[in-house]
């Protein structure tokens, strides 16, 4: 067993602590290779932003367990390369679906676990959630879990309609599981593809789709019933259309894309909610990288020509969600 301390990583408690006080929120970036990590590294410790290195199972399985061990370690020194003296760097496992899972990426070095038995009857979540909170607080790891489903498709995960978190259940699942932090559901969802055109409605100007707004209302009535308790949003890439618009304009096909505006990420972050995932965006920002170079120099065939300019936008993109939709900038220097 490796401890997430001897690799240099934190838990999310202090950082999220800091962010509800501060108004702002921590961004939880998917990553399973290289580039991608080295993308977010260097934005992070650029801006000085805290951030949290996120993992799914099926991420796990790509990149290989113990690989990712020591990419994480290698992020921590990478960081302190780039000069951020004090980097502070979560390695987290998204959407756990067993305390199996969640015991194997503790005992590998994971500083965060998510738990999520929201698809679960109530008190089964309540049992699964509590029993990971157990074996992960003695290790000093913090723990997520879901209250609410979200509509989408990720790896294993996939429901085809959302149910908004009940704010009346969320004093007893957090009291008696003992959770570090909850994602609920008000509305954002996983993918590329948020919403239906039929959900929407139609910008008559520029004939772009318009999701509908998020509940709100149910954010707000959970902050009510736990004050000062962080919050977590799922699903929050905001799809960006010119991303969309340069993968179809050389040979993809992802009609009708659509993700959550990055005005109601902020208002979110500005609220109880202290980590937004965004995973979609930067495979996005990849993919039309990747296949801008594919169209105009069809003769390449050097992966670092193609993967380096992939890797250049995913920095860009998350420079600007520490700046301009998370406000995590300066928060850890
Ligand atoms: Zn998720």
């Amino acid at each position: 067993m490796v401890s997430y301390k001897e690799l240099g990583l934190v838990n999310t408690k202090e950082m999220f602590a800091k962010a509800i006080k501060g108004g702002y929120a921590i961004p939880a970036f998917n990553f399973n290779n290289m580039e991608q990590l080295q993308a977010i590294i260097k934005a992070a410790a650029e801006e000085k932003s805290p951030v949290i290195l996120q993992v799914s199972k099926g991420a796990r399985n790509y990149a290989n367990a113990t690989l990712l061990r020591f990419m994480a370690q290698g992020a921590v020194a990478y960081a302190k390369e780039l000069g951020w003296e004090n980097p502070q760097i979560v390695l987290h496992l998204d959407h756990g679906d067993s305390f199996e899972l969640c015991k194997s990426c503790i005992d590998s070095g994971f500083s965060s676990v998510m738990i999520d038995g929201s698809h679960l009857p109530y008190e089964e979540n309540v049992a699964l959630t509590k029993k990971v909170c157990d074996f992960a607080h003695q290790y000093d790891v913090t723990v997520e879990g879901e209250l609410g489903v979200l509509a989408g498709v990720e790896d294993e995960v996939s429901s085809d309609h959302h149910t908004y978190t009940d704010p009346e259940e969320v004093i007893d699942f957090v009291t008696r599981t003992g959770v570090d932090s909850l994602a609920i559901s008000i509305g954002t969802s996983h993918g590329a593809y948020k919403f239906t055109p039929d959900q929407c409605t139609r910008d008559p100007k520029t004939g772009r789709l318009v999701p509908p707004p998020l509940a709100f209302n149910v954010l707000e009535a959970v902050e009510a019933k736990l004050p000062d308790f962080p919050i977590v949003l799922h699903g929050s890439s905001s799809v960006p259309q010119e991303y969309v618009d340069m993968i179809n304009q050389y040979g993809g096909k992802l009609p009708d894309a659509i993700g959550i505006p990055e005005e109601e990420l902020r208002k979110a972050a500005k609220m109880d909610v202290c980590k937004i995932n965004i995973d979609s965006d930067s495979r996005l920002a990849m993919t039309a990288a990747v296949r801008k170079v594919f169209h105009d120099k069809p003769a390449e065939f050097d992966p670092r020509k193609y993967l380096g300019p992939a890797r250049d936008e995913m920095e860009k993109l998350y420079k600007h969600k520490i700046l301009n939709v998370l406000g995590s900038d300066g928060k850890a220097e």
